[in-house]
């Protein structure tokens, strides 16, 4: 096994221009939804306030604009960067068809970015935009938590359910696409929590708050706008820890195969004794 990381050095200016416009596109891709509901919901403000109900115009009208920069995205990634055809065939050796890899990722974008749509786009008009100290905190919080949840749920999968990992883990020089090549199972437990989680947090009044951090007017952590910045984050968070430019904590992760098993927080880099996944995938 190789023990090094692959400098980004070793590409031609022609991959790592290729890189930078991956890293480009999907910042605007993961980032147009948000902001497009931001955008609507200050007309919305601006008109006196008044409730425009989420349809299914206004889902399309946010879905496809999204959904087209991160498709773009996944192309040039898979035409020009070399790190695709390179996981792909790590794919191919552990028992992936090329087909299962296109159609499994291609159905988990799809649907997870309708899903996403959908979550951010409910109650779009309880916006409280801002950017101030309880935001932060607020989601800050959730990320914390969030971690809780992911280190050891990921690093249960790495050490009793390598089956539900190892897909992810063909990819050894991720790259955008890397985010869709996940088991179904593995993607939901990896991207649903952290986007379940904080809708029922914080688009919900199910969770009483402290007055400190509750909202003008409320008991619980119901927050919408406090929910779409999480949302977003979270998402381009996956994003850049698999880019192949940044190189971040969860890229060496994925080279290595160390037990940094931390989504937010970059831990312990050495490899793990007591994981099997490394004894499963073929290199
Ligand atoms: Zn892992
Ligand atoms: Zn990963």
């Amino acid at each position: 096994m190789s023990s090094a990381i692959p400098s980004s050095g070793h590409l031609s200016p022609r991959n790592t221009l290729a890189n930078w416009c991956v890293l480009a596109i999907s910042i605007v891709g993961l980032s147009v939804g948000p902001a497009s509901f931001l955008i609507r919901a200050r007309e919305t403000s601006r008109n006196g306030g008044s409730t425009e109900a989420f349809d299914v115009a206004m889902f399309w009208s946010h879905y496809l604009p999204a959904i087209s920069l991160l498709l773009a995205t996944c192309a040039v990634d898979m035409a020009l960067g070399p790190q695709f055809l390179k996981n792909l065939s790590s794919l191919n050796r552990n028992g992936y068809t090329t087909t299962h890899v296109i159609v499994n990722g291609l159905a988990l974008l799809l649907l997870a970015e309708a899903l996403v749509t959908v979550l951010i786009g409910s109650q779009f008009d309880q916006l409280v935009v801002r950017v101030d100290v309880n935001l932060i905190v607020k989601v800050g919080l959730f990320l914390a938590i969030a971690e809780l949840y992911f280190f050891p749920a990921h690093r249960w999968m790495h050490r009793r359910a390598p089956w539900l990992h190892i897909m992810h883990h063909c990819a050894f020089e991720p790259s955008f696409t890397t985010n869709l090549m996940f088991h179904p199972l593995d993607f939901v437990a990896e991207f649903g929590f952290p986007l379940l989680g904080s809708w029922c947090l914080f688009k919900t009044d199910w969770i009483p708050a402290p007055a400190w951090i509750a909202a003008p007017n409320q008991t619980s952590f119901y927050d919408p706008f406090a929910y779409l910045v999480t949302a977003w984050a979270v998402q381009l968070w996956y994003a850049l820890d698999h880019d192949a430019v940044l190189r971040l904590a969860h890229y060496r992760h994925h080279v290595l195969l160390t037990s940094q098993y931390a989504v937010y927080w970059p831990g312990n880099t050495k490899r793990d004794d007591r994981e099997r996944l490394k004894n499963m995938i073929q290199r």
